[in-house]
């Protein structure tokens, strides 16, 4: 067992640190209320090689890691959440989902772009009728000669505005007897005919984000753009989620530690009763939990992490590590707030804003509930991964790099 992170890891925590404290924070709370995000958010990422950091070099990625993967949102999110959003969808929910499960052509038409920034890519799994409940998606793929008419609506979709090509999930056996086996996966290119995209507005969090929603209305989409085969789209969606999950687990655990330094900093100058609030027992025990939770969270996300690196199924674990770091990064936040009294409740302090966004997390992919039953249903032996058609690669640097 090996707890160190590697030269490369390190390489690439201080290029996104660096990025995160030169060029987003000192501007992130204008876009926050502004309620938009940055124009040159997007454009750096691509430039730095961020949206593509974990692919294959040979698909136009940066070669690192699954670990460098978590690494990065960590350190994206501790500057805002919005940033390890973006990670999320365009690297975890389709990028990597497009190595796994792409053909070569996809991987050369799709892939290789996005790994290289030209391009933006998002997710389409929940529906207004339909979020935690998958099967229940009414929106519909039906075949016709030469592909696909896709019908519906996506709702909550981060980037839906600002992306250009989108992974959905559609129903193509409307008479499927479980209705989980009637779905398919596409690769939707945005400017399609029949394609209208909306942001969403007044969010509670991530508000120099983008969320917003895809109608489908009539959009031909070629045969060529069916990920996987028919009838896969249900397995495709929860192994993306494996990838997603692992990103919301290593970004939460980068908010509680932004909440743990801007609680120890706070408690350091405030003074009360004549001496830093620091020196109160009640206020220790805040920080003391917020250190708890950062280094339980980190070795949840990094095991997760090594086992991607290696080949093995982590269903189980990256569901754990993202239960348990988006809870504590909301509990983290929540007590940043009690430790800055009035100011943590102003924009004046990062803290409100860490709270905002921490609820999110543990909504969106699989709210907290649905990975209790996911943990209770593993221990009590009601819940088994049986093997996938396609498994994420394992990380072998020869193929990755070269
Ligand atoms: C900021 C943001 C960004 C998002 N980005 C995306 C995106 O890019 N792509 C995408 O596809 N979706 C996205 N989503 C949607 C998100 O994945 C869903 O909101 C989530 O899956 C929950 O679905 P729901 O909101 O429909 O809640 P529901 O499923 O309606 O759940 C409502 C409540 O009931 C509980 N519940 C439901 N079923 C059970 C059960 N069986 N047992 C116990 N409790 C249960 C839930 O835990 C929750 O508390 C995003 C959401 C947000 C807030």
């Amino acid at each position: 067992m090996d707890f160190q992170l590697s030269e490369e890891h390190r390489m690439v925590q201080n290029m996104v640190r660096e990025f995160s404290q030169k060029e987003v924070i000192p501007t992130i709370k204008e876009w926050d209320r502004k309620q938009e995000m940055a124009p040159n958010i997007l454009p750096r990422m691509a430039e730095l090689g961020i949206l593509g950091i974990n692919i294959p070099v040979r698909y136009g990625g940066q070669g690192f890691d699954y670990i460098s993967l978590g690494l990065v949102c960590e350190e994206l999110e501790a500057a805002d959440t919005t940033l390890r959003v973006v990670m999320s969808v365009h690297m975890g929910l389709n990028s990597m989902a497009l190595l796994t499960w792409g053909t070569e052509e996809q991987k050369q038409k799709f892939l290789v772009p996005q790994a290289k920034g030209e391009k933006y890519a998002c997710f389409g799994l929940t529906e207004p009728g339909a979020g935690s409940d998958v099967a229940g998606m009414k929106g519909t793929a039906k075949k016709v000669a030469d592909g696909y008419v896709l019908n519906g609506e996506k709702m909550w979709i981060s980037l839906a505005t600002k992306a250009h090509n989108a992974l959905v999930v559609m129903r193509t056996d409307m008479d499927a007897k479980d209705p989980h086996e009637g779905l398919s996966a596409f690769i939707v290119e945005l400017d399609s005919k029949g394609v209208t995209t909306g942001d969403i507005h007044g969010k509670m969090g991530v508000r120099a984000g983008s969320t917003g929603w895809i109608a489908m209305q009539d959009v031909h989409v070629p045969a060529e753009n069916l990920l996987g085969e028919e009838g896969e789209g249900f397995k495709i969606a929860m192994s993306c989620l494996d990838n997603g999950r692992y990103t919301v687990a290593a970004g939460a655990t980068g908010l509680i530690r932004a909440s743990l330094e801007a609680s120890v900093k706070y408690a350091n100058e405030r003074k009360a009763f004549g001496r830093e609030i620091g020196k109160f027992q009640l206020v220790q025990q805040k920080i003391a939990y917020m250190v708890q939770k950062y280094e339980a969270a980190r070795l949840l996300y990094l095991r997760a992490g090594w086992m991607k690196n290696q080949g093995q199924r982590n269903t189980r674990e990256t569901s754990l590590s993202k239960w348990y770091a988006t809870d504590a990064s909301f509990e983290a936040a929540a007590e940043a707030v009690q430790v800055h009294g009035a100011y943590g409740y102003s924009d004046e302090y990062d803290v409100e804003r860490y709270l905002r966004n921490s609820k999110g997390a543990v909504i969106y992919e699989g709210t907290s509930e649905v990975h209790q039953l996911m943990q209770a249903g593993y221990a009590l032996g009601y819940r088994e991964d049986g093997p996938l058609r396609c498994e994420l690669p394992a990380y072998d640097p020869d193929f990755w790099q070269n």
